[in-house]
């Protein structure tokens, strides 16, 4: 059979956990398959040598917190011809994000940025972590010139599939009524609130959730609710909700 041609894959981790990586990687065998697509010419994780680009693709996970990650940044931007935030650091800030709730004064200087505030970027693989699955079909309709269509329905859809009862019901927060799919609603099927780290879907409906919410949590928790993976609202505003458009 003949081969095809190989693009070129550049896998980059910034300030973060590492573990986007980790579930792209969790599949080895799937993964492997990726390597008749790609050459995988830089992935610090997963190789010891690492060239520089130019790459026909960039993942990014983490988010940018020293002058040589901000540098890395900017110069993976000018070597890839497309890049892709990887799960929800890279996407909207994640977790650490919760630090630019912090006084003014101390956020001046340590405002955490997600890689979508500081360079351009194509597309977006979501969640904390991304899904194996969600994002080995992104590297496989990329090679193909193709864009991944994320799901644009609510965590709820899947949520009443898989039969959970349902938290809002029984007076629990919930952000599964705002955020985007895909996940099989995996946090409320092991009884935890879902937190919105898929990011809002387009239809999201913020004066809805907060008028839920409030009630059940207070103006302040619903407030610090919207915003532990990122200021949702502000992101939906901005329309970063889905890149792969
Ligand atoms: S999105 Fe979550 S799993 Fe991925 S690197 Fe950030 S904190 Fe880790
Ligand atoms: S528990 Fe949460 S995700 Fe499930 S249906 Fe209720 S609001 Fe939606
Ligand atoms: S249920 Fe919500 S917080 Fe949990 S993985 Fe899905 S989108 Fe993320």
């Amino acid at each position: 059979m003949k081969s095809l041609k190989k693009k070129t894959l550049g896998i980059f981790s910034l300030t973060c956990c590492e573990g986007c990586q980790f579930a792209l990687i969790s599949d080895y065998d799937d993964f492997s398959h990726l390597l008749h697509l790609y050459e995988l010419k830089n992935f610090r994780l997963g190789q010891e040598e690492n060239l520089p680009g130019p790459f026909d693709v960039a993942l990014i996970e983490g988010t940018p917190e020293s002058d040589r990650e901000f540098k890395l940044l900017r110069e993976i931007r000018k070597q890839a011809s497309i890049v892709v935030a990887m799960g929800t650091c890279a996407h909207m800030g994640g977790i650490q994000s919760e630090r630019n709730q912090l006084p003014k004064s101390y956020i001046k200087k340590n405002r955490v940025r997600a890689v979508t505030d500081v360079i351009r970027v194509e597309y977006m693989i979501p969640g904390c972590p991304i899904s194996h699955k969600e994002a080995i079909n992104t590297l496989v309709d990329l090679y193909w010139e193709k864009v991944t269509k994320l799901p644009d329905y609510s965590v709820c859809f899947e949520c009443r599939q898989n039969e959970n009862e349902c938290l809002l019901k029984n007076n629990k927060a919930c952000l599964g009524p705002i955020t985007r799919g895909g996940c099989n609603s995996v946090c409320v099927n092991g009884a935890e609130a879902c937190l919105g780290c898929r990011g809002p879907i387009d239809q999201a409906d913020f004066r809805k959730i907060k008028e839920v919410l409030k009630p059940i949590l207070g103006e302040k928790d619903t407030k610090n609710w919207l915003t532990i993976y990122g200021d949702l609202e502000k992101i939906h505003k901005n329309q970063i909700t889905n890149l792969n458009e």
